[in-house]
């Protein structure tokens, strides 16, 4: 075995027999002691990838003016909750909140509060937050929050949720297991017996069906909430429009694709998010639902070309970069953002489309190929 967590998985599945995908995605990303998220800051250059936030503040700061076009049309409700879902190193929160300092009565009427399992990148965010001079809480799920209207965000959040994988075999949809092979060492398998509730579901032998009930489960409360007490969500993560068959299991270390199984807690492991699936959980739990659009789409409906041109006159030295890093988050060719990442957001039913998704059409599910 290769890694220290490895080993352990290795004892437990030794006494207690092979575990479901879910539990071990869950313990590679956040076991309590030596899960991924829970022991490093993985991002950057330097790290194992890079995410939106971390290639320009321009992200930030436009979903910031997102948010505050948002509280102004609910009628600018005081208090309103800020809330971000897994912020990594608090960049998004910090260019968000200082973009929205442009609104008259906004601050004041911010409350912070970010949901965040692993402790050293709640230490990373307490740092990158202290400089906006706002007050921040934490919490450990969804459920935790404070009632009240919400601007919630969430990028590269729900890829990192743990997700069932059920294979099909002759009997039906068997779960794919992480057990051990003849000399000790994680392996796939599959139970024996079939999944009763997925009886109905079709696909050929060999197929792969995935199911995000940790994702569903935190949908189906925000969307409530959301629906109840006002405020909207807007989710934006790697992940396909039409629900699939496919093994979207990948595990990324210095940005490198690599085995989910041999290095668990030392690699990143994400899935493809299900779009349509969230969307239906959302509507299910009472809410409107707008899009999936693409990143792309979305940033330059709301202004990405204008806020790199003022980024550009402001430092012309740096103009170059800055219309690399637009390219990157909002482009769409080889190794660009804009294509490959969907945002969808959700409102109170009635509410009508937040900007940014009132023009275009949603993406149709062809266009997912
Ligand atoms: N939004 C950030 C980070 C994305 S990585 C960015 O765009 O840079 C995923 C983030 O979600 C990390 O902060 C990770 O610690 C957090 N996370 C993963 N699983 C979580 C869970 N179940 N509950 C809360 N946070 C979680």
């Amino acid at each position: 075995m290769t890694t220290p967590l490895g080993e352990e998985i290795a004892r437990m599945i030794a006494l207690e027999g092979p575990i479901g995908v879910e539990r071990f995605m869950g313990l590679c990303l956040g076991d309590p002691r030596r899960g991924y998220y829970t022991t490093r800051d993985p991002f950057g250059a330097a790290g194992d990838f890079v995410t939106a936030p971390e290639i320009s503040q321009m992200f930030g700061e436009i979903l910031g003016l997102w948010c505050a076009d948002l509280w102004m049309r609910m009628g600018s409700p005081s208090p309103v909750l800020f809330v971000e879902l897994g912020p990594g190193r608090g960049t998004l929160a910090a260019d968000a909140l200082r973009a929205m300092r442009i609104v008259p009565g906004l601050h004041d009427a911010l409350r912070v509060h970010l949901v965040e399992t692993s402790p050293t990148l709640r230490d990373a965010q307490r740092l990158k937050l202290a400089e906006t001079g706002v007050s921040v809480s934490w919490h450990s799920d969804v459920g935790d929050l404070p009632d009240g209207p919400a601007l919630i965000l969430a990028n590269e959040f729900f890829d990192a949720l743990p997700i069932r994988q059920y294979v099909r075999a002759p009997q039906g949809w068997c779960e794919r297991l992480v057990g051990l092979d003849e000399t000790g060492a994680l392996a796939w398998g599959l139970s024996r017996e079939p999944e009763p509730r997925l009886a109905d579901a079709s696909g050929p032998e060999g197929a792969v069906l995935e199911i995000g009930a940790v994702a569903g489960r935190i949908m189906s409360e925000l969307a409530a909430r959301i629906s109840e007490q006002g405020g909207a969500l807007l989710a934006i993560d790697y992940g396909h429009v039409r629900s699939g068959l496919g093994d979207t299991l990948q595990a990324v270390k210095k940005h490198a694709f690599v085995d989910p199984l041999a290095e668990p807690g030392e690699a990143d492991i994400t899935v493809h998010v299900d779009f349509e699936a969230l969307a239906r959980t959302a509507a299910r739990a009472g809410a409107e639902v707008h899009g999936p659009v693409t990143q792309g789409a979305l940033l330059h409906m709301l202004g990405l070309d204008a806020r790199a041109a003022t980024l550009s006159r402001a430092r012309p030295d740096k103009a170059a970069d800055v219309a690399a890093a637009a390219r990157r988050l909002a482009g769409t060719g080889q190794g660009e953002m804009g294509d490959l990442f969907k945002a969808l957001a959700v409102t109170p039913t009635g509410f009508g489309p937040p900007s940014g998704f009132a023009v275009l059409p949603p993406l149709s599910p062809e266009r997912d190929a």
